[in-house]
């Protein structure tokens, strides 16, 4: 198997009145092209630091990080944002999405900043809301769907260059638990129309044991605990 993320011994230092203090102490750990990983841990664990530093929105104090075989632990800011923009996908518990523009202008515009044209991006945002089942749904502004399409439709944009790596902060946590449900065996179905590896960070154990292949848990900047649903 292939992995797509290898990281190994990744520590993130920040220096706080005088003392070092490891956000990320020490992490090594490689994820497998198309994985499912659920990353858990309590409040302070470093996930978010990790998540950072996996979507290339922040370099580590010191480690390898090597996504699809290529080393981009220190890369320059513009060199980051490349390999950002070319390779990785997001998507937040916030869905951040523009109020004036339809569903499929939302999930259309990173197209917009890749230099696709016009007819291209309706085409392939078209096709990334059938992805997520809201294809009905194209032509409507954020404010005229519910929390769970908002969500499909941030999806659907985080989705739309094909990244190689899918990173979903919490996506679900700002959903009641109906919608929570239905958004699940919403992610199941999406992993079984698009070729991406997933990450995904939830306190939703349910969540964590019905998406993850593996679990990855984390305490005081180190991984405490990591294996399939069955193991943890
Ligand atoms: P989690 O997402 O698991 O709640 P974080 O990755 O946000 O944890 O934070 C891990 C630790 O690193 C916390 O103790 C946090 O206070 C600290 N931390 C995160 N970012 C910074 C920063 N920019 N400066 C100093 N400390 C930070
Ligand atoms: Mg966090």
């Amino acid at each position: 198997m292939k992995h797509v993320i290898e990281l190994k011994d990744i520590k993130k230092i920040y220096h706080i009145g005088g003392e070092d203090f490891a956000a990320l102490a020490g992490i090594t750990l490689n994820i497998e092209e198309g994985e499912f990983a659920a990353l858990m841990g309590p409040s302070g664990s470093g996930k978010s630091t990790l998540m950072n530093i996996l979507g290339c929105l922040d370099r580590p104090t010191s480690g390898s990080y090597k996504l699809g075989g290529k080393e981009v632990a220190h890369l320059s800011d513009d060199e980051l944002a490349v390999v950002r923009n070319q390779h990785i996908g997001f998507v937040f518990q916030n869905f951040n999405l523009l109020s004036r523009i339809s569903a499929l202008d939302n999930v259309a515009l990173p197209l917009v900043y890749a230099g696709v044209g016009r007819k291209e991006r309706a085409e392939r945002a078209m096709e990334k809301l059938k992805s997520v089942g809201l294809e009905t749904w194209a032509h409507h502004k954020p404010n005229e769907l519910s929390g769970g399409q908002r969500q499909r439709v941030a999806i659907g944009r985080a989705i739309v260059r094909n990244p190689q790596v899918l990173l979903m902060d919490e996506p679900l946590s700002n959903l009641d638990a109906k919608l929570r449900n239905q958004m699940r065996a919403e992610i199941i179905k999406l992993r079984q129309r698009i070729n991406t590896t997933f990450i995904y960070v939830t306190h939703d154990q349910t969540e964590a044991m019905t998406l993850g292949d593996r679990i990855v848990i984390m305490k005081d900047g180190f991984i405490q605990q990591i294996g399939t649903p069955q193991e943890v």
